[in-house]
């Protein structure tokens, strides 16, 4: 076993796709925090949750026991035209850096959609079908949940609207024009389409919009249509869950040709991605099966897990979703305007901040012109086109391959490649022109958003 030869790029038989999902949580001794109603600031139940998100994701959101939880065949059949995905050597990458250490990076950005939220998104919309529902709501700023969202609807011939903040709208439309050819509606936010939206219209005409706005659009839509649920792509433990097929894959891939990674290492924005790399991995350390380093990396203008506090926060900015205890850097958070790397949310999954509150998981930041530097180095050497997010944990292991290089040891990195980058030219473009800049928020900015947590505990 140990002597077959490694193939530049593994990829898994069909047969040797996980048909369950690992739940990461049923191994966690000290369960995440329980999520709170933001009115009561009583622990959410499945019903409270159930009238915003569809039943069956309300139920994966709250478990806490279940190890495994079965694929269905109608998602697995979907996983099928774009997973397994591979698992490749930067054989390279290790070779421009001149070091020891070898580099493996599971890559997701083999879909239309372009990353890894399409893993979540035909799960999402698989349980609203299944529920009966008309169609789902949902907001996107760059727009990569919008597109793999619409994706998803498609295929289940369900209605999907997407509130898209509105400077993204009219400065990227070609992932908003992706979104409408299959079939989404696309409105700016704010919109006069809802209450919110009028109302901070009337407040701040002419504003460009922000995430958190989206978001209450979104989930009044949601709310007041007969029919429509409520998704989100990021954050929550379901859209872990489901993730962690990147996960089980990579692990299967490993144990194929018995490869041993020391380290592993994911971008983090609100932690799906990294959550379902890692979670597997996770799981043998915490089963005392085996021991491995776990680093989140984070773009230094938005430090949630590095510089933020570990205390329950709002959600989105509207507050009108759950209570999460997490590592935050406030609800009112936001980075700088010239932050082109994306993964500006201000707070992160509540399972993947307790596993940072317990030492399991490190976490590092960067600065965006790194960020790119890496993403350049990379895509000069290895063919893919990253995307911003991603670079995050391309930059990363290039630190951990370079540390490798001086200490003269043959550690085995994996990362997580999420995405590529051909709708992120404009930040590519800035930084071909030198006219990216990098933000670091003092503390005391930090603090601004920080002093208006809310008083829980
Ligand atoms: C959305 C996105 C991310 C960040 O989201 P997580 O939930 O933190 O994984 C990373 N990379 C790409 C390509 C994305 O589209």
């Amino acid at each position: 076993m140990a002597n077959k030869e490694i193939p530049y790029k593994i990829y898994l038989d069909e047969s040797e796709m996980p048909t369950a999902w690992y739940n990461m949580r049923a191994d966690m001794k000290e369960k995440p925090a329980p999520l709170l109603d933001s009115k009561t600031l009583q622990p959410a139940s499945i019903e409270m949750l159930s009238q915003v998100f569809c039943k069956e994701l309300a139920e994966q959101e709250l478990n806490d026991t279940d190890r495994y939880i079965p694929i269905p065949e109608e998602i697995r059949n979907f996983y099928k035209m774009f997973r397994p995905s591979p698992l490749i050597r930067a054989y390279y990458l290790e070779k421009k850096l001149g070091t020891p250490a070898k580099i493996y990076y599971k890559f997701e950005g083999n879909n239309t959609s372009g990353s890894h939220k399409l893993n979540s998104a035909i799960a999402q919309a698989y349980y609203a079908k299944k529920q009966g529902l008309k169609g789902v709501t949902t907001e996107t700023g760059a727009g990569q949940w919008g597109t793999a969202l619409s994706m998803a609807c498609s295929y289940f011939d369900l209605d999907c609207k997407v509130f898209m903040v509105k400077v993204s709208y009219e400065q990227k439309p070609f992932r908003r024009e992706v979104m409408r050819t299959y079939g989404a509606s696309v409105t700016p936010s704010p919109s006069t389409t809802t209450e919110i939206g009028k109302k901070i219209l009337a407040e701040h005409p002419g504003t460009g919009g922000s995430l958190g706005c989206a978001v209450s659009e979104a989930v009044e839509c949601a709310v007041t249509n007969e029919g429509y649920r409520y998704v989100l792509g990021s954050v929550l433990n379901q859209v872990l869950l489901h993730q962690s097929v990147i996960g089980l894959e990579t692990q299967a891939a490993l144990q194929k040709y018995d490869i041993k990674p020391d380290i592993i290492i994911g971008c983090a924005g609100g932690g799906s991605n990294l959550g379902g790399l890692i979670s597997p991995f996770v799981g043998e350390h915490l089963r005392g099966e085996a021991n491995y380093r776990f680093i989140a990396v984070e773009p230094a203008s938005c430090p949630s897990l590095t510089r933020g506090k570990y205390a329950y926060d709002y959600a989105d900015t509207g507050m009108i979703c759950p209570l999460a205890k997490m590592y935050t850097l406030g609800a009112d958070y936001m980075p700088a305007p010239n932050h082109a790397g994306g993964l500006r949310y201000h707070g992160m999954n509540t399972s993947l901040s307790l596993l940072r509150e317990q030492g399991i998981l490190e976490a590092v930041s960067y600065k965006q012109t790194e960020i790119f530097e890496a993403a350049e180095q990379f895509a000069r050497v290895e063919g893919i086109l990253p995307a911003p997010e991603s670079s995050h944990a391309i930059c990363g292991a290039i630190h951990e391959a370079l540390k490798c290089k001086e200490t003269g040891e043959e550690k085995t990195i994996v990362f997580g490649l999420t995405g590529t980058g051909y709708f992120d030219l404009v930040g590519y473009q800035r930084f071909n022109d030198g006219e990216l800049e990098d933000y670091i928020p003092t503390d005391e900015e930090l603090a601004k958003a920080l002093n208006k947590l809310p008083k829980v505990d």
